[in-house]
């Protein structure tokens, strides 16, 4: 099969590799049909070699099942279906108690990941496949799983009708986040530095408001947006290590008895002026949020298909710009250079 595979720090090349096989009963395999350039890809794209070199990477994805292994039975062969790319151990502490979004040991381990999105075929478990309805498109599919860290926010920092809710940060994760803040019935008021994705925010999404904090003060705009005394959350969703340095904003324009959610990866290396006494005395709370796993009963990526399905995200929209697996390194060029092409959600297609 034909795979993106990383050569040489920012360029790819198609390449054929052996195909993935079914080695475990309850194993699927999927054709992928679309995939979507997340942020952590880009980031892993300009590294240096040999950091990733040879690996197929990618995690966003959706397709067809066309062989299914003999414990199967969730899917069968020709079912379209959107992909939890996340593969947990299934052993550890965290998994055994059904936490496995955070299990110390997903990913690439002993061949179990779903996780190789930017090539033709992926194997891995059936239960991380989500049929989806024949109405839902691909690349819609593939972005499934950004929505995914959303739904899990809004369950995280218990996010609810009629509250203010600060996103900083209007990426593909912001906007995700903005979206369902929307459906669970709360106001966005979401923050970035540039003016395109915040024009998205209001007039296709639906921002309450938006705040471009390069042209006015953004503490000052929230405390007038909520009379004086701050958001009920402020989520951060800046990526690319750089997102605590926002935290000390964050802990400005939260009210008393509060929400930080804190979803853009941050820094290691942390020095900053945070008002920790505000979030001492006022009882704010700090959350981190990473990945999704279920809400309640039910799966936190199959809430994210159902709401697909009945029409309730913004998915399509989101979507800006779409290229042939072929054109891999002119997909990762526009997706990285979003003030130059108004790119939002770049997706492969194969
Ligand atoms: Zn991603
Ligand atoms: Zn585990």
């Amino acid at each position: 099969m034909k795979a993106a595979v990383k050569t040489a720090e920012g360029d790819f090349e198609i390449k054929e590799v052996p195909m993935p096989e079914i080695t475990r009963p309850d194993y699927v395999l999927v054709k992928i049909r679309s995939a979507g350039v997340c942020g952590s890809d880009l980031h892993r794209w300009k590294v240096p070699v040999p950091a990733s070199v040879g690996r197929i990477s990618g995690h966003e994805l959706a397709g067809d099942i066309v062989a299914v292994g003999k414990d199967v039975t969730n899917v069968k062969v020709g079912d379209r279906v959107g992909v939890d790319s996340v593969v947990p151990c299934g052993e550890c502490y965290w998994c055994k108690v059904g936490q496995y979004h955070i299990c110390p040991y997903k990913g690439d381990i002993r061949g179990k990941t779903f996780a190789r999105a930017f090539c033709e075929y992926v194997a891995g478990p059936s239960s991380h496949v989500f049929p989806i309805p024949d109405h839902v498109g691909y690349g819609e599919a593939a972005i499934m799983d950004v929505y995914g860290t959303s739904v899990h926010a809004i369950n995280r920092l218990d996010i609810h009708m009629n509250q203010k809710v600060v996103v900083i940060g209007a990426g593909p994760i912001g906007l995700s986040l903005l979206d369902l803040v929307n459906v669970a019935g709360a106001d966005g008021i979401i923050i970035d530095i540039i003016d395109h994705p915040l024009e998205f925010a209001k007039n296709t999404i639906g921002a309450y408001a938006t705040i471009n904090s390069k042209k006015e003060d953004p503490v000052a705009k929230v405390m007038e947006l909520t009379d004086g005394r701050g958001a009920d959350v402020v989520v951060d969703c800046v990526g690319g290590g750089a997102s605590a340095f926002l935290l000390p904003q964050a802990v400005e324009m939260v009210r008393r008895k509060g929400i930080i959610g804190m979803v853009g990866m941050p820094s290691t290396d942390l020095n900053l002026h945070v008002d920790w006494r505000k979030l001492q005395m006022g009882e704010v709370d700090l959350i981190g949020v990473s990945g999704f796993y279920h809400w309640g009963n039910d799966r936190e990526f199959q809430i994210v298909t159902d709401l697909l399905s009945k029409g309730k995200l913004h998915a399509t929209e989101m979507i800006t710009h779409r290229f042939p697996l072929e054109k891999i390194n002119e997909a990762f060029t526009v997706a990285a250079d979003k003030q130059g092409t108004n790119s939002i959600k770049v997706v492969l297609d194969s």
